[in-house]
C-alpha cells in the first residue's frame, strides 16, 4: 500500500477514485450499450473514438498589433447514416478528449431523435471574454479556414455550442463562402434569421428541455405549475429555460453561474434576472447573498436541471441531490456512477443526449429549410420540434422499461443502434 510521508495510508489509496474523464466513462457506457444489443467487439471498436480529429493552429492578429496562436479541434464521430454534426465551443478547459467525448454524444444525440446524421464537435481553447469583437470575429474565421477541406453542407455541419452564438456563425458562413466562392448556408447552423437560420433555433436547446421535463413531469406524477425548479447555469440553454419554466408557471427557485448560485425558496424574479444578466450569461455577481454551485445542485427541489459543464453531479454529491426529476439541459453533466446512484433512489434522469437534443434537432430544421429554400413559420418548427422530442422521450423510456436499464443505458441503445445498423449495411463491420 502506498502510504503518506508520515507513513499512514496515503488518502489517494483510501478514497474510491470516481472516472471523471468524459471520453473514457462514455467508451464505458457504449459498450455496455452495444454489449446488449448483442454487436460484435469490432463495433466498439469502431464507435469508441472519431472516425477523424484534428487539432488545428489559429494565428490570431491581436487589436495590440501582436499575434497569438489557439488552438482548435474538431472530432468527426462517424458518418455511416450521413453528415456529422455538432457545435463549436469556445472554452479555455477545451481538451481533446472532451471534444471527442462531445462527439461522441452527438452521435447519439442524432440517433435518439432520428437525423440523418452522425455526430462532429469543434472547440477552440480560448475566454471569449478576453477578445474584443473584432478578435473573437478574427479567430472564428481563422478556426474555419483551418477546418475547410473537412467540412460542408454534405460533409460536416457545424453550429452553436458553449460561448458561440448566431455572429460567430455568421462569420464563420461568410468565411466558409468565400473559401468555396459560393453562397453556402447548409454549411452552418444557428445562423441569424437574415442568414438563413430557423425560426426557435435560438431557443431551441431551452424548448426541447421543456418538452421533455413537461413528459417526465407526467410520468411521475409532479404538475410542472408550482413546481420548484433549480437550474444551474445562466447561459443560452439555462437563461430561456428560466424563463420557459416561469411561464409555465413553476416556481424557478434556484439559478446560477460560474460565480455562484441565487436562492429564494418563494421563487425569484426572473425576468429582472434576465434583464441584468450580460452576454456571457453573468449575473450573480451583482448579488450578495450567493450560494455555491455544490449548494446549488442540493438544494431541496422537485426538478433540477444541470445547465452549464460536465461532472456536476458525482458519487460524492449524488447522495445529496433532492431532486425527484434531474433534467440534463448540460452535456454531461453527471457521472456514471451518479448515475447509478440516483436511479437507485428513484430519481428520474432525462439524460443530456436526450434532454438537450432540441438544439441539433431544430439545427437540422434549419439545414433542411437551407436545401430546399423554402422557410417555415415558427408554429411549423415548434410543432415538429415537439413531435420529435416526445417521440424521443418515450423510446427511450421504453427501452428503459423492456430490458430493465436505467435511463441513461436505454438512451445509448437507442442512440447507437441506428448508426450500427448503418455500419452493418455499409458492410464496414
Ligand atoms: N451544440 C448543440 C449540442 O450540443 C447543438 C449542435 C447542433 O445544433 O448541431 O447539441
Amino acid at each position: 500500500m502506498q502510504t503518506s510521508p508520515s507513513g499512514a495510508p496515503s488518502e489517494e489509496r483510501l478514497e474510491h477514485k470516481e472516472n471523471l474523464n468524459v471520453l473514457t466513462s462514455t467508451q464505458a457506457i457504449i459498450r455496455e450499450a452495444l454489449e446488449k444489443l448483442g454487436y460484435s467487439e469490432a463495433m466498439y471498436e469502431l464507435f469508441k473514438e472519431p472516425l477523424r480529429m484534428i487539432t488545428v493552429r489559429i494565428p490570431v492578429r491581436m487589436d495590440d498589433g501582436s499575434v497569438r496562436v489557439f488552438t482548435g479541434y474538431r472530432a468527426q464521430h462517424n458518418d455511416a447514416v450521413g453528415p456529422t454534426k455538432g457545435g463549436i465551443r469556445f472554452h479555455p478547459d477545451v481538451t481533446e478528449d472532451e471534444v471527442k467525448a462531445l462527439s461522441i454524444w452527438m452521435s447519439l444525440k442524432a440517433g435518439i431523435v432520428d437525423l440523418p446524421y452522425g455526430g462532429a464537435k469543434g472547440g477552440i481553447v480560448v475566454n471569449p471574454a478576453e477578445l474584443s469583437f473584432r478578435e473573437l470575429e478574427r479567430l472564428s474565421r481563422g478556426y474555419v479556414r483551418a477546418i475547410s477541406q473537412i467540412v460542408g453542407p454534405n460533409k460536416d455541419i457545424p453550429a452553436p455550442d458553449v460561448a458561440t452564438n448566431s455572429q460567430i456563425m455568421a462569420w464563420m458562413l461568410d468565411e466558409y463562402s468565400r473559401i468555396r466562392e459560393h453562397d453556402s448556408p447548409g454549411f452552418i447552423t444557428g445562423k441569424p434569421l437574415v442568414l438563413g437560420g430557423s425560426q426557435v433555433r435560438e431557443t431551441a436547446t431551452a424548448r426541447g428541455v421543456t418538452i421533455v421535463l413537461r413528459e417526465a413531469a407526467r410520468k411521475v406524477g409532479i404538475p410542472v405549475e408550482g413546481a420548484r425548479v433549480v437550474i444551474q447555469g445562466f447561459g443560452n440553454a439555462g437563461s430561456y429555460l428560466a424563463k420557459f419554466m416561469h411561464d409555465a408557471g413553476a416556481k424557478v427557485i434556484g439559478i446560477s453561474d460560474v460565480y455562484g448560485g441565487l436562492y429564494d425558496e418563494n421563487g425569484l424574479d426572473i425576468d429582472s434576472l434576465l434583464e441584468k444578466r450580460d452576454s456571457f450569461g453573468m449575473v450573480t455577481r451583482l448579488f450578495k447573498n450567493t450560494i455555491t454551485n455544490q449548494e446549488l445542485l442540493e438544494l431541496d427541489t422537485d426538478i433540477l436541471i444541470p445547465a452549464a459543464v460536465e461532472n456536476q453531479i458525482t458519487a460524492h454529491n449524488a447522495p445529496n441531490i433532492k431532486a425527484k426529476i434531474l433534467v440534463e439541459a448540460a452535456n454531461g453533466p453527471t457521472t456514471w456512477e451518479a448515475t447509478q446512484i440516483l436511479t437507485e433512489r428513484g430519481v428520474l434522469i432525462v439524460p443530456d443526449v436526450l434532454a438537450s437534443a432540441g438544439g441539433v434537432t431544430v439545427s437540422y430544421f434549419e439545414w433542411v429549410q437551407n436545401n430546399q429554400g423554402y422557410y417555415w413559420t415558427e408554429e411549423e418548427v415548434m410543432q415538429k420540434l415537439e413531435q420529435t422530442l416526445v417521440k424521443a422521450f418515450h423510446n427511450v423510456v421504453r427501452m428503459a422499461e423492456t430490458r430493465g436499464v436505467n435511463m441513461r443505458l436505454a438512451a445509448y441503445m437507442v442512440g447507437v443502434r441506428k448508426m450500427a445498423e448503418a455500419v452493418r449495411y455499409r458492410g464496414w463491420v
